[in-house]
């Protein structure tokens, strides 16, 4: 029994260690050496393991990184050592005068900076004991902050357990990002179901660190980037060695910090970064310039905010000054409006802006944005520029206030704006034809039915030509009615109906995504689809039902009952299903994961510690094996439970197939 225990131990211990070095290439060296799926099945080949061997829990398992602990409120802790603040300077006049009272105080000797990019996002402190993440707590007020431990552990660029020589314990000082990519991918998809979109990334980020459900952190791509040691006495002799110590501790410190000798190569790092910013996959708002040796550092101290050894240069931000030409109005697929400013053509960060997003009456009104208006226009990243201020100036004595639009653009019907939302909506969904049109786009995107051959301005052409009002519509298309429209030649009418015919083969759970109901967004369709199998039962569940499932909150359940009430819905469906759409899953697909059982023939036979029986049958199919039903002479292997019949052993015992029990099955499978 102790054998058989250790060993398990053995494989839930390399399993971790394989785990973490894997998330270590993925994410900190960002070269990863195994597919997604591979990683996957290991993944919950370890949480199975652990699962049925809670002897072996350990916080600091990769496993407890996807999260799922709830707080409520976050506990203050005190930060054994202060967080402060950095001074802030703006030229070079400023940095010069730093480094005038840095040798005051040194007695002229030479001083060698490193320079760093100043990451913008949330700070965070990160401590370890013994090579293990005990604690992460955000800056706070510097004396005290919020101990979000379990959120920061989600992140998996955030190493749980260290490699190498390091220090017994310390702290760690970085700061939480959202790479610019994912924060548009977040965006993207709220944009998709209706919701309005985060205003830019270090919110986000912050916000992230701040979120009760910890598995909803573990979604988010954050990311984080370390940036100094705190206590770990005398370990290190300059700031250069101990960020390349972090380094092979397993943590993400870019690269691009740099060691400079003296305040012309400072100047140079900062002019290289102002115009290549850009280029980062992350926001910067500045660069950091630290005195390197750590004995200096020591001499220079504390002033009662900063550090006197490191300062901030801030980047201007990228700001330009135009006229405000005319606000208008777009309405979504979910009639949404949101006010857009028309702005005279300006330069800013290298490209021409024209347009700028208001976001909602609320930034109109904060702003005071008035037609003629000479206004700021900042750019961060790769975002959609904003209106940060209006020079007022500047403003001409007869300009009136902007009045928010009280009708649709669109159809005139007027907007309502429900209770604690800062967007007005277009009430008439079925006959306001961006909503129209909206709704039929989204059905046939890529990511829902994927409808080969039509396109945004082919619904459009088949709106206003009244061939289609609603998405049941298109599978009542026929060749004649499309050809004689303008621009619709032979070969693109084919194109159209076998796409739309095609697209009766789309899963359940993109169908149900391809509806449009309002906060049901490509990840909420697949759980729903998942649990409640076909339309019919989604349809009548009730509300209680609805919330119980794993994910889906008050919004979304009052979405679904709502689109289900209505009998236009409920008709449009009834049309799809009768044209043969799928309205329910299909038995589960085989996922290849590799092809080690290539060309095996196995039978599984008996009881199984930590699989079922069609579990282990999925594996091997997954795998590239076959699954046998009985022993016969064309069998490879006998997958042997623990209470497989002695009749059968003789057999294949006979046949001189080889046997596995369940533990040489996973060896095999990890190719141990
Ligand atoms: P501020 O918030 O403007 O006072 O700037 C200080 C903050 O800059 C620190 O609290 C850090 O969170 C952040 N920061 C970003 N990158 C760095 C870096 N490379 N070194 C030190 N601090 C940084
Ligand atoms: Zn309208």
């Amino acid at each position: 029994m102790a054998d058989k225990s250790s060993s398990i131990f053995e494989l839930i211990s390399d399993l971790r260690n394989e785990l973490n070095q894997h998330n270590y290439n993925y994410y900190v060296l960002d070269k990863p050496t195994i597919s997604d799926l591979e990683f996957d099945q290991k993944l919950k080949q370890l949480q199975d393991l652990e699962a049925s061997n809670p002897e072996y829990f350990d916080v600091n398992s990769p496993t407890q990184r996807v999260g799922g602990t709830i707080t409520k409120n976050f506990n203050t802790v005190t930060h054994e050592n202060r967080m402060y603040s950095l001074e802030n300077s703006y030229s070079k006049e400023d940095l010069i005068d730093w480094e005038n009272r840095i040798q005051r105080i040194l007695g002229n000797v030479a001083v060698a900076y490193v320079c760093e990019l100043k990451y913008d996002g949330a700070s965070i402190s990160i401590t370890y004991e013994n090579g293990l993440l005990t604690k992460a707590v955000t800056r706070g007020d510097g004396f005290q902050g919020d101990d979000v431990t379990n959120n920061v552990k989600t992140i998996k660029s955030v190493p749980l357990k260290l490699k190498g020589n390091f220090p017994e314990k310390f702290d760690i000082r970085g700061e939480i990002i959202l790479p610019i990519e994912g924060f548009e991918k977040m965006n993207a998809e709220l944009i998709d179901i209706g919701e309005t979109p985060y205003s830019n990334p270090r919110n986000t980020a912050s916000g992230s660190l701040k979120l009760q459900d910890s598995a909803q952190v573990a979604k988010r791509p954050l990311d984080c980037l370390l940036y100094n040691i705190v206590g770990a006495n005398n370990f290190f002799k300059t700031h250069e060695t101990s960020l390349q110590a972090a380094r092979n501790f397993g943590f993400k410190v870019p690269n691009e910090s740099k060691l400079v000798k003296n305040m012309q190569e400072v100047f140079d790092f900062i002019a290289y970064w102002d115009t290549n910013r850009h280029h980062l996959p992350y926001e910067i708002d500045g660069i950091v310039i630290k005195v390197n040796d750590l004995f200096q550092q020591e001499e220079l101290g504390y002033t009662a905010k900063n550090p006197r050894w490191a300062i901030a240069y801030k980047f201007k931000a990228e700001q330009a000054v135009t006229q405000l030409e005319s606000i208008s109005y777009q309405v979504g697929r979910t009639g949404a409006i949101t006010p857009v400013a028309n702005l005279q053509p300006v330069q800013l960060a290298g490209t021409i802006v024209k347009r700028a997003s208001l976001h909602n009456a609320d930034q109109i009104e904060k702003l005071d944005i008035r037609v003629g208006d000479t206004v700021f226009v900042e750019k961060g990243g790769e975002i959609i520029p904003k209106i940060v201020g209006v020079d007022t100036t500047k403003r001409t004595t007869n300009s009136n206030p902007t009045q928010y639009i009280t009708h649709c653009p669109e159809c005139n019907t007027a907007l309502i704006r429900n209770e604690g939302e800062a967007q007005h909506y277009c009430p008439n969904f079925y006959e306001c034809p961006p909503q129209i049109i909206g709704r039929i786009e989204h059905f046939i995107s890529r990511k829902a039915m994927n409808i080969d051959g039509l396109g945004g301005e082919t619904v459009a052409l088949l709106v206003k030509n009244n061939l289609i009002v609603n998405y049941a519509d298109l599978y009542q298309l026929t060749k004649a009615a499309i050809l004689p429209l303008e621009r619709m030649a032979e070969k693109s009418t084919d194109n159209l109906i076998n796409g739309i015919e095609a697209s009766k083969e789309i899963a359940f759970e993109k169908v149900l995504f391809a509806l449009g109901i309002r906060f049901v967004g490509e990840t909420v369709a697949k759980k729903l689809a998942n649990h409640y199998k076909n339309i019919d039962a989604l349809m009548q569940a009730n509300y209680d039902d609805l919330v119980n499932v794993d994910e889906i909150g008050d919004k979304i359940a009052l979405s679904i009952q709502s689109f289900f009430a209505n009998d236009a819905n409920v008709e449009i469906i009834n049309r799809l299903k009768k044209y043969g759409l799928k309205f329910e899953i299909e038995a589960k697909e085989n996922t290849q994961v590799s092809n080690k059982f290539d060309g095996l023939i196995m039978v599984v036979s008996g009881k199984f510690e930590h699989f079922s029986r069609d579990e282990i049958k999925e594996i091997i199919e997954a795998n590239g094996g076959k699954n046998g039903s009985s022993i016969t002479g064309k069998t490879s292997v006998v997958v042997a439970g623990l209470d497989m019949g002695p009749a059968k052993l003789e057999k294949a015992t006979k046949l001189g197939i080889a046997i596995w029990n369940e533990n040489e099955f996973i060896e095999k499978l990890n190719n141990i």
